[in-house]
């Protein structure tokens, strides 16, 4: 008997920063906007995905609309903090405003649609400039749910001049997102068509922790879950457990999971190192990824 899972195929997808489409994958992410503050035109057919209140550039060039702490700014060389990139404070009106004009522009492309990244705080601790300490006592809610509204009105100011497919990434904490970045997922998930997760590694050499998050934003997220994992891998040896850690989160409800490469090349060579792999093909069909077996089976039409 067919289970209702059986009858949709998970679709393998790219998220590149290269504005090229690569064949074998369904859902192409174009980084049309990143973190350190490149601005790119629109690429028609890609889901466009906009890094929004990381902008290292308009850092530098405005130092005064950094988001604060009592531990000081939300900057890289700040070590109090463990933060990935330089964030703008997400109440700054001006950028806001840069942001979702460059959004509603993007959207005069035929795109397949647009993904917010990097939306929200920093971290709990963020953001104490006069302006949010003020907006924040005005809306007489609790620092939590202030933040939260904060994040929430801007998706939903997002969605209203974006095109397509709308849908945000996040950073990939299943418990304690609300109160860290402001990310409500509750409230989020009636705004998007999906939510786009980012598992990534250097390597998935050890890979338990993939499918223990897959499983619980699966549980958690009540729209589709699209997973990311990164697939630059320099070795055989890491290409072949990439391999392996899709295989075995496609057996989970996804829409589809994402290999993140820097160009096409990179999504080329994955390709045809599982399609010549006929040791992998053969443990995918005695294992019975049945998904996987296609995937590869159908990268062996075009590599
Ligand atoms: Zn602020």
């Amino acid at each position: 008997m067919l289970r209702a899972r059986d009858l949709a195929i998970v679709k393998v997808g790219l998220v590149t920063y290269t504005p090229e489409k690569v064949a074998g994958f369904d859902l192409q992410v174009y980084y049309v906007k990143s973190a350190d503050g490149q601005a790119h035109p629109a690429v028609a057919g890609m889901q466009n995905d906009v890094t929004c209140f990381c902008d290292a550039k308009a850092i530098r060039d405005d130092p005064s609309i950094v988001a604060i702490s009592k531990n000081g700014p939300a900057l890289r060389k700040n070590r109090r903090f463990n933060l990935p990139f330089d964030f703008v404070c997400p109440t700054n009106p001006e950028y806001r405003k840069k942001v979702l004009n460059y959004i509603e522009d993007l959207g005069r492309e035929k795109i397949q649609g647009l993904t917010l990244n990097l939306y929200h705080f920093p971290e709990e601790e963020f953001c104490v400039c006069p302006r949010c300490v003020e907006l924040w006592r005005q809306s007489g809610l609790n620092w939590t749910q202030w933040r939260a509204q904060v994040v929430t009105k801007f998706v939903a100011d997002a969605k209203k001049v974006a095109k397509g497919e709308f849908a945000v990434e996040m950073f990939p904490d299943p418990v304690l997102a609300k109160e860290r970045f402001g990310i409500d997922f509750e409230k989020i998930a009636d705004l998007v068509d999906y939510f786009h997760v980012p598992l990534s590694s250097r390597d998935y050499l050890t890979n338990y922790w993939v499918d223990l998050l897959a499983r619980d934003f699966v549980k958690i997220l009540k729209k589709p879950v699209v997973l990311e994992l990164s697939a630059e891998m320099v070795t055989e040896e890491k290409a072949e457990a990439l391999l392996k850690t899709v295989a075995y989160v496609s057996r989970h409800d996804l829409k589809a999971v994402l290999l993140l490469v820097h160009d096409s090349e990179n999504a080329r060579e994955i390709c045809r190192y599982a399609v010549k792999n006929a040791e992998f093909r053969d443990w995918l069909r005695k294992n019975e990824f049945v998904e996987m077996s296609q995937i590869v089976d159908d990268w062996a039409k075009s590599y």
